[in-house]
């Protein structure tokens, strides 16, 4: 049985992760993705699973 508590705490996780934005970085290109999940496969040059996490202050650095 489902209690209150869990649904307002699913509800919340839910909220959290739709605002929960991060930065991904290609190790291919070096192209940057911004959004809660890397992209599979990169737009950019094609390679699968290229994608890492990193910092938004290392995503700066691409950006420039
Ligand atoms: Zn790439």
């Amino acid at each position: 049985m489902r209690s209150l508590a869990d649904a307002i705490k699913t509800k919340y996780v839910g909220l959290f992760r739709r605002i929960m934005k991060r930065y991904f970085r290609c190790t291919v290109c070096d192209d940057i993705h911004y959004g809660e999940n890397a992209p599979e496969i990169c737009p950019t040059c094609e390679t699968m699973g290229s994608y890492v996490e990193v910092t938004k202050d290392e995503a700066k650095e691409y950006f420039l």
